[in-house]
Order: C-alpha cells, then structure tokens, then sequence
C-alpha cells in the first residue's frame, strides 16, 4: 500500500500494488501542468486506487479529450490523469512512501526541454509509449518572443510572463514541498530578479499556497489549469521561474541538485550535475 497527497493534504488518496507501468514523460503539456523538466505517472487499476479525503478541493482541467488533469484547488498540486479506460495515472511526486516501481521508460522525448538531459539509459520514446493508440496533440509555441527575455505560460494559456535575463542560478530542487508543489521527481527553477518579472496576462487567475510552517515556500498557480507559476515577492531578492513553464530556451540547465537528502526514493541522480546534500 502506497499513499499520496498534495502539498497542503487536503487530497489524500492510498493505491495498492501491483502497478501497470512508471513512466517519466517529457511532453510539453506535462511539463507545463507540472512546471517541472518531465512528469512521473505510475499507472494503476482504477481498483487498487482509492481516494480517503478532498473530493471536494479537486479541479478538473481537460488539456485533450483522453487526459483529464487533476489537481488540488488549495495548492496546486497535480493528483492524478485519467489513463484510458480502467486505469489512472498518479503523479509520482505526491506519493508519501517509495511505491516500489522505478521507472521503466522516457516518453515523448521528442518534445524534451532542452535545458534538460536525460542521463539515464533507460528506453526512450519519441511519442507515446510504442503501441499505444492515442492522438497526438500539436501544441502552439508562443506567439513572438523577444531575445533576451524569457517567454513562458501555463498550460490553458490564461497566464504568460516574461522574465529579463540573466538568470542568477539554476537548480534542481529535491526537497519534499518543492516535489510535491510539482507533483514530480524534482523541480528545476531559475532564479531571476524580481523587477524583471513582468505578466503579460493572467495575473487574475493566479492562485497562492502558503505552506503554514515554512518561512517563504508559497507555490503559485493557475487556478484553471493548475500549472506551477512564478511567485513575485518584490521583498525577496530572487523570484523562481519554474523551467517546465518556458516556452523559449533560457540556454542553461540547472547547476546544482540540491536537497538531495530528501529526495524521491523512486528517483536515481544519473548525471554530473554537483549535488548537495542541503541547500547549494
Ligand atoms: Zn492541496
Ligand atoms: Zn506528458
Ligand atoms: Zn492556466
């Protein structure tokens, strides 16, 4: 028995092995829904899922017909994905245990970041998983992008954001509300000034979580699609863009794994990237 929940437990849910299938994919609609460089789904019977709480703080967001996206209207999260007919795919970020299953395939490289590696030598497939029969979905790039100037949007497309380069520090954070908070392995943020963060739209439909017991850690989000937005603070001297939003190049990746001590159990650091143990 694995359980999950989001970043302020509201949505608690417990599903029981075995699972169908651990998969990290890298298409551009999970990468902005989770504001992450990819999404880990594990595929489960609907059977063996079961939710215990938060029915009711639940938002549906129907990115294509066959993928409902699911994700907690308090904080953010994403939960779980409708996965064809029977199953459902949980957000591997969210579980509160290690499930046991390690991931067994890249999809939709095709689409990756490109500040994002994948160092790792498992599988790796352009589109869907081979002999799955779903449509592909084209997405839009942004409409003008200006050089020098990072371009990004959440997945419904209500809230986009330009932030000025440069960029002060890339990383990739494994700590436990930045892995629930993107419902993923880890996040990758780049850190910018503030006053060069500026939102061409949106700014309405952004949504706030506080976590009560940390001293800054607030996820923003869109409160439609539930994607992983840049928190402004003016009183903060850097503000986090969370990469899987971009829709230009910001040409680096991270630097730095850090709060490698809590990460995910089911994640394996395969790169070269220095890692710490804390904070950088
Ligand atoms: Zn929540
Ligand atoms: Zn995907
Ligand atoms: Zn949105």
């Amino acid at each position: 028995m694995t359980t999950g929940s989001c970043l302020c437990g509201a949505v608690r849910w417990r599903m029981e092995s075995p699972y169908i299938r651990m998969t990290n994919c890298h298409c551009s609609m999970c990468r902005k829904a989770h504001g992450a460089p990819f999404a880990t789904y594990i595929r489960v019977d609907k059977n063996r899922f079961e939710l215990l709480s938060g029915a009711e703080s639940i938002t549906i967001y129907e990115a294509s017909a066959s993928f409902k996206r699911r994700f907690c209207s308090q904080c953010g999260s994403v939960t779980w994905i409708g996965g064809g007919a029977g199953v459902i795919g949980v957000a591997a970020g969210c579980l509160n245990e290690d499930p046991g299953i390690r991931s067994q395939q890249h999809i939709f490289t095709a689409s990756k970041a490109p500040w994002h590696v994948i160092a790792d030598t498992l599988p790796q497939a352009d589109e869907f998983t081979p002999g799955t029969n779903r449509p592909v979905i084209n997405r839009p790039g942004p409409a003008t992008t200006e050089p020098g100037i990072l371009h990004g949007s959440c997945l419904c497309g209500g809230v986009a954001f330009t932030a000025a380069l440069p960029i002060l520090a890339v990383y990739n954070c494994h700590c436990s509300r930045c892995r629930k908070a993107r419902a993923a392995a880890h996040t990758t943020n780049g850190f910018v000034d503030p006053k060069g963060l500026h939102f061409l739209h949106g700014e309405d439909l952004l949504e706030q979580y506080k976590v009560p017991e940390a001293k800054f850690f607030t996820q923003a989000f869109c409160r439609v699609c539930g994607s992983g937005m840049p928190h402004r603070d003016m009183s903060r001297p850097r503000v986090g863009i969370p990469f899987g939003s971009l829709d230009t190049d910001p040409g680096q990746g991270a630097s730095h794994h850090i709060y490698c001590d809590s990460k995910a159990p089911w994640f394996t650091i395969t790169d070269d990237i220095s890692q710490h143990a804390e904070g950088p």
